[in-house]
């Protein structure tokens, strides 16, 4: 899959998921790509969507892992739904606390990545409390 990045230094696999990102592993940086490699933060955002729309959430019981990418992806939207289910005032709080929780084995390295990649997801993701009416960027999406 496209969204699976083999380090040419140190050959571990990551996600190149902004023009930033260097190896989470030994911090080389690759070579300059264009647009189209950046394509997992916009690909998980249509496929929360798509998932709230048809599950009304974003992990649904059934998804396949050929993938790093779609690992990471699962791990991500199981915890925006733990983030929409619990509604906590402080989110990076929430999310430092649920990252933490899981177990990265020998592949430590994707500790740090995971946390950006969160990071990203997170800054491109508003969501609205249901007892409020602030505006929230993607409430038309998710709630039309
Ligand atoms: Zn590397």
């Amino acid at each position: 899959m496209k969204n699976d990045h083999y380090c040419e230094r140190c050959n571990v696999s990551y996600i190149l998921f902004s023009r930033e990102v260097k190896c989470p592993n030994c911090q080389h940086s690759t070579a300059v790509l264009t647009h189209e490699h950046y394509t997992f933060i916009p690909e998980t955002l249509k496929i929360m969507q798509e998932n709230k729309r048809q599950f009304n959430k974003y992990a649904p019981d059934v998804f396949t892992i050929t993938s790093l990418a779609d690992y990471l992806r699962r791990h991500c939207l199981v915890i925006f739904d733990k983030l929409e289910l619990q509604n906590p005032d402080n989110h990076s709080h929430f999310l430092d606390r649920a990252m933490g929780k899981l177990d990265w084995h020998d592949n430590l390295y994707l500790k740090i990545h995971f946390r950006d990649i969160i990071a990203e997801l997170h800054k491109h993701y508003t969501y609205k409390k249901p007892k409020h009416s602030l505006k929230s960027g993607f409430k038309s999406l998710f709630y039309a």
